[in-house]
């Protein structure tokens, strides 16, 4: 799982290493917030209504949901078992919230990574920069870093991204790691195998 404050990097950091880290599967949200310039439906995130989303609530679809900035997120379900059934390192991009829900849900399989940018400051500048939020939601987003920030030690990796090539290879170790867990499921299937053997 991947969170930080929005303007850290972690799309930037997520493209650069998607190469390098063989086969994996990006949890694609549904999200009720607005779609951004340059956002594509189905590649960023499933955009949908309210009403949509509630009725996915009521359905159970998803394996954890929050409310962000205001908006609702969620993940869903279906793509996550598939992805995991087939041995792909599934990449999850949420915030603390979702974190403890997925790390609740799923136990030991999980690593979880902070990404952050240097400091406060450098936040701000990149956010300004992005030009792609009105000051409002750019100020929600600040206070929203703030509050994050203080749960860090709930995280197993902090990434601080000041070099962006510094911090791709960072992660990409982290990546690289996260897939020789082992999944307390197979453990008994492989100490039997081993005995056998
Ligand atoms: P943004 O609007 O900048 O794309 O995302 C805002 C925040 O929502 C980010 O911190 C991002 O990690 C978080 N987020 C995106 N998708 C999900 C999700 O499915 N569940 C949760 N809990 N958070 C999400």
């Amino acid at each position: 799982m991947l969170s930080g404050p929005s303007g850290a990097g972690k799309s930037s950091l997520i493209n650069k290493i998607s190469e390098d880290i063989g086969d994996f599967y990006f949890s694609i949200s549904t999200t009720t917030r607005p779609k951004r310039d340059g956002e594509v439906d189905g590649v960023h995130y499933h955009f949908a209504t309210h009403e949509a989303f509630q009725k996915d609530i009521e359905e159970n679809h998803f394996l954890e949901y929050a409310l962000v900035h205001g908006n609702y997120y969620g993940t869903s379900i279906k793509p996550v078992r598939k992805a995991l059934e087939k041995g792909q390192l599934v990449i999850f991009d949420i915030d603390v919230q979702g974190n403890t829900a997925i790390n609740n849900r799923l136990g030991d399989i999980t690593t979880s990574v902070f990404i952050t940018p240097p400091s406060l400051k450098e936040l701000e500048k990149r956010l300004k920069n992005r030009s792609t939020d009105s000051s409002e939601v750019i100020h929600k987003r600040i206070e929203m870093a703030k509050r994050e920030i203080q749960r860090i030690s709930e995280y197993d990796f902090l990434v601080i991204n000041e070099d962006l090539d510094k911090a791709a290879e960072m992660l990409k170790q982290i990546a690289i790691t996260a897939k020789l867990k082992i999944p307390l499921l197979e453990i008994n299937e492989f100490v039997q195998k081993w005995e056998d053997l």
